[in-house]
């Protein structure tokens, strides 16, 4: 049995007095999810535990089975893999913004008005630097989406016990940063880093292309700031290691793709996909299905769900979720249920009026032949809790999905 796995990030949510007390799931149009509650088992989720609010990274590591206070050093190194950085056990990873900085570092837009022409080109400059001050560093850096950038250093006696320079707002100077412990090596990895913050500038701030962006009245990306910084826990085996199991993701979520590859998944690229509410479904479902044929394990990831939950907007929230109702149609009608699982849930729950997650748990959907069914037959936060799989926790998933694809080993005689 194979197993296509999918997960509206932050699909979960509180009733709202605006929906008559409904959730967005509830009070959106799922047919093809209310399918797979009905013909399959239901239950609702702790992401990571009951009252804490998981991060996407945090959240997915632990959906995966790996219990994320073990393996989870800092969010760096994640974004730096799903950004295509290469990233080793001893390398200190970080996410990084473009900002806007007037001559005295004080920053004018930590995001560099966000939307970066040539982007690519600036951080291109930045990357393979060399630091006079210390010649065993090798500095990896490129851009991701919008202003965001990952940043990887590696070399000897590194350490992610470093605080941040990004102050998280504007109209403050870039924060000077700091070992957040007593150890050489964070001492050392703040000198890196401050160091490394001077020389972006002068690079950035002189640019050819910042030259035309001055002219046109643009944004100036002079400055780079830096945050997260993390290191990948040597613990972490791949899915296949742990359980025999091939893997693959379809997603475009730098962070979430990141923890993907750090669990051993192939990604696999659509381009229609852009991670938004827009993002072509179909593509995404067709790619799963064709994936399915090469692979045990396939995940996909759908974000606009989060996004829109971010920005407080209910109606397109509502959007979105049906959205991912329209990818599992897609799944339901070209999959053969006795070949394949399907499993809908959520990393999180982002309440729209909260626009920020929170600790509540998320709804669970499982089918295929052979899986229990339950008397649930819609899919949302209140009719799951009723099913069959009662109250589980994220790293339980992992387990049972291995279980039911056949996978699992006895334990005991
Ligand atoms: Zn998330
Ligand atoms: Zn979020």
């Amino acid at each position: 049995m194979k197993a296509i796995f999918v997960v509206g990030d932050g699909m979960a949510d509180r009733p709202i007095r605006e929906l008559a007390m409904k959730t967005p799931l509830q009070a959106a149009n799922t047919p093809s999810l209310d399918k797979v509650a009905r013909n399959g088992i239901c239950g609702i989720m702790d992401p990571i535990s009951p009252g804490v609010p998981g991060g996407s990274d945090t959240a997915h590591l632990a959906l995966f089975g790996y219990d994320p206070y073990k393996y989870y050093f800092g969010r760096g190194p994640f974004e730096a893999l799903g950004a295509g950085l290469d990233v080793a056990h001893n390398d200190v990873a970080f996410r990084c913004n473009f900002a806007t900085v007037n001559e005295d570092m004080l920053i004018l837009d930590r995001r560099a008005g966000r939307k970066i022409e040539s982007a690519d080109n600036l951080a291109e400059a930045l990357n393979c630097l060399k630091l006079n001050s210390f010649p065993d560093i090798l500095v990896n850096f490129k851009h991701t989406t919008e202003h965001r950038c990952a940043l990887v250093l590696k070399g000897p006696g590194l350490s992610r016990m470093i605080s941040d320079s990004d102050p998280n707002q504007n109209d403050t100077h870039i924060l000077p940063i700091v070992p957040l412990d007593d150890t050489i090596e964070a001492a050392r990895t703040a000198n890196v880093a401050n160091e490394l913050t001077s020389i972006f500038y002068k690079i950035l701030d002189g640019h050819p292309l910042n030259e035309i962006k001055r002219h046109k009245g643009a944004h100036v990306a002079n400055a780079i700031l830096l945050r997260g910084a993390g290191t990948l826990s040597k613990e972490i085996k791949t899915l296949n290691e742990r359980y025999g199991i091939s893997a693959a993701v379809i997603g475009v979520n730098a962070l979430v793709l990141g923890v993907c590859k750090a669990v051993g998944m192939q990604h696999l690229k659509v381009d229609e996909a852009t991670g938004t509410v827009e993002t072509d479904v179909k593509a995404k479902a067709k790619k799963a299905i064709e994936a399915i044929d090469r692979f045990d394990f396939v995940y996909v990831h759908v974000k606009g769900s989060d996004n829109a939950s971010h920005d407080g907007d209910f109606d397109q929230k509502i959007l979105s979720i049906e959205k991912i109702d329209d990818l599992v149609g897609h799944l339901i009608d070209n999959i053969d249920s006795r070949e394949s699982l399907i499993i809908v849930t959520a990393d999180h729950s982002t309440p729209v009026k909260l626009r920020e997650h929170s600790g509540d748990p998320v709804p669970l959907a499982i089918t295929g032949e052979g899986v229990r069914t339950d008397n649930i037959s819609r899919f949302s936060e209140i009719d799951c809790s009723l099913g069959g799989l009662g109250r589980i926790r994220g790293i339980d998933l992992i387990p049972i999905l291995v279980d039911l694809m056949g996978k699992s080993k006895k334990y005991g005689s």
